[in-house]
């Protein structure tokens, strides 16, 4: 049989997400998939040690009602506005499930989160992109858009970070439903969750892979109105949380202050980078999560430099696309690891 003849005609062009490389041993400094370098609250870790064998024997709470209750708590919404899922990236793809027909049009901004487009691709639905402003910012011409859904990851990755009241101005300017993506928010000030009370068409996504140090764990949650969650809830897997993920969730959350910690400890680091990266001759976009853009003077340095770092066990992220061949996308590590990453940097670049 020919499996490339079954496949959906739509998937033809299919561009599967490239995640960020995973070493097998330890001995790189890893600045390329924006994980945090602190680990996380020692109550997570005392929460899944303490899990009995019935936890893991039987199927998990299949609503994770404890666990979103909690998020409701911190977070001042309702329980049914909320939905956990594997990640983030599982909340974004039961948005797509749940309202994306073939052929509808979706709008995001360019650069952004590539996984927008590989999602909206599964779905076949209609990508158009917007670019972003030459510094990043957002442009008038996302407040004319229209379309099925809008992403929006607020702060950007690789770089941007948009003001509330320009995320409040698209959500009443596009018609229909508005995802802002906000897993770095942590990192910064602005979160449009309050936005969720005058904004029926808005859905709020939230990561516990950045800022908590959770990224192994794969834990997320969407916040929006009732009737949104309900319909998120009607296409999600029975059990798409594990036990596991649903007791480490709510250890962390009663622990937020060592996760304020760790982000402020970051945000430090990240004032750090951005100076010793500009020093270096860098132009370094300003930051509002755990990561640094650093535009190169060439493709071909950026691309060098990229793969000398990696020779010398120092990963960082390169993306060969439009507008950021020439740049670095560097994760906020620890003061030591920066260190090594800035020393590094100076010999290669003398
Ligand atoms: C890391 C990241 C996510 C994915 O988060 P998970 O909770 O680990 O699935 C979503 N959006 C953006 C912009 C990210 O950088």
């Amino acid at each position: 049989m020919d499996i490339q003849s079954q496949k959906r005609k739509s998937l033809a062009g299919l561009k599967p997400y490239v995640p960020g490389f995973q070493p097998d041993t330890d001995d790189f400094i890893k600045l390329n998939t924006n994980e945090n370098p602190y680990p996380p609250s020692d109550r997570v870790l005392e929460a899944l040690r303490a899990l009995t064998p019935d936890q893991i024997r039987r199927y998990p709470d299949p609503l994770a009602t404890e666990l979103r209750k909690k998020i409701a708590g911190v977070y001042g919404l309702n329980a049914d506005q909320v939905i956990v899922g594997n990640g983030s990236d599982e909340i974004l793809r039961l948005i797509v499930t749940a309202f994306v027909d073939p052929g509808d049009r979706i709008l995001t901004v360019y650069p952004t989160y590539s996984l927008f487009e590989t999602l909206v691709e599964i779905g076949a639905g209609s990508l158009e992109t917007i670019d972003l402003e030459e510094d990043y910012s957002l442009p008038d011409a996302v407040f004319e858009t229209k379309g099925k859904i809008f992403f929006l990851a607020n702060p950007n990755s690789p770089a941007g970070d948009f003001p509330a009241d320009a995320v409040q101005k698209l959500c009443a300017a596009f018609t229909e439903i508005v995802v802002l993506d906000e897993a770095y928010v942590d990192f910064t000030e602005t979160t449009g969750i309050p936005l969720l009370a005058k904004n029926p068409n808005l859905i709020v996504t939230r990561s516990f892979s950045k800022s908590f140090s959770l990224a192994g764990v794969r834990l997320g949650f969407g916040g929006a109105s009732p009737e949104i969650i309900s319909e998120l809830m009607a296409v999600k897997d029975s059990y798409n949380l594990s036990a596991l993920a649903q007791t480490a969730g709510l250890a962390a959350l009663d622990d937020l202050a060592s996760m304020e910690e760790n982000t402020r400890r970051v945000v430090k680091t990240r004032e750090l980078l951005c100076a010793s990266l500009a020093e270096l001759g860098f132009r370094v976009y300003p930051s509002a999560g755990n990561f640094v853009l650093a535009k190169c003077e060439s493709v071909a340095e950026a691309e060098s430099l990229h793969e000398r770092l990696r020779e010398r066990k120092i990963l960082v992220r390169y993306f060969k696309e439009r507008r950021l061949d020439d740049c670095l996308r560097i994760t906020v590590g620890t003061d030591a690891e920066i260190q090594s990453l800035i020393e590094a940097l100076k010999a290669l670049k003398s």
